[in-house]
């Protein structure tokens, strides 16, 4: 491992060189840097590296850092509480985890208190794993057709993956290739709340794979801070 910013300018090469393979510019595929369990001062490294957009998958971690954070766009890219939206409403960019009708109408309801359009995506577990949050591909159109028809307040900006772990990330290609798939349908919806930007999928051990199979946002999180201490105070 590098430093933080070594490590964001190799993640960036790489991310050129994926993208460059399937007749993309590198520059099309965001990287979100994924700052769970990590200082304040380790993320302001990471932004003065040039990251633009972090993801938490904690509402907590959000609350707690937002203010020694520098100017930077936020994430929720974890499972949401319908409880704790109000938290955050007003603090992220885009909220990736949207896999209920429940949910959807909370993040409307104080969108609108709040007076603002939430971005959102829909998380899709297209391998089913028990273990993750997500709807199944079959579920995902009825979802947004759902959330298109109720919920004024929310712009659906496209759909995020978590694809199951694998030894060899050409593994689980499959899915990301499903996925994929399904974004293309789901982006012809015709709506003035649809508008299909994100391609949410890729972490720091399958992100070229992800790329090679169209994503246009890779969530990093070790590849750039190294790995995670859960054992440590506040976190
Ligand atoms: C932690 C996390 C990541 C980043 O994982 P790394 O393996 O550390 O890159 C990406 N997405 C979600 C939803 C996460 O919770």
């Amino acid at each position: 491992m590098g430093t933080i910013r070594e490590n964001i300018e190799r993640i960036n090469a790489e991310k050129e060189q994926f993208a460059a393979a399937c007749g993309r510019k590198g520059d099309s595929v965001l990287l979100v840097a994924v700052s769970k369990t990590r200082t304040p001062e380790e993320i302001n490294q990471a932004i003065d590296a040039g990251i633009t957009d972090i993801g938490e998958n904690k509402v907590q971690e959000v609350m707690d850092k937002f203010d020694s954070v520098k100017p930077v766009r936020w994430h929720l890219i974890g499972h949401l509480q319908t409880n704790k939206v109000k938290y955050i409403i007003d603090k992220v960019c885009m909220i990736h985890s949207v896999d209920s009708m429940k949910l959807a109408q909370e993040i409307d309801k104080r969108a609108q208190q709040h007076g603002l359009t939430m971005d959102i995506l829909i998380q899709v577990n297209a391998a089913q794993e028990e273990s993750k949050f997500g709807i199944t591909t079959d579920e995902t159109r009825q979802l947004i057709l759902d959330i298109l028809d109720q919920c004024p307040n929310i712009r659906i900006r496209g759909l995020m993956h978590i694809a199951p772990f694998a030894e060899n990330p050409d593994d689980v290609r499959i899915y990301f290739r499903q996925v994929k798939e399904l974004y293309d349908q789901c982006a012809k919806i015709d709506h003035p709340h649809l508008d299909f930007q994100y391609l949410s999928m890729g972490m720091s051990h399958d992100f070229g794979v992800a790329i090679e199979e169209g994503s246009n946002l890779i969530r990093v999180g070790t590849a750039i801070f190294g790995e995670r201490d859960y054992s440590k105070k506040n976190q």
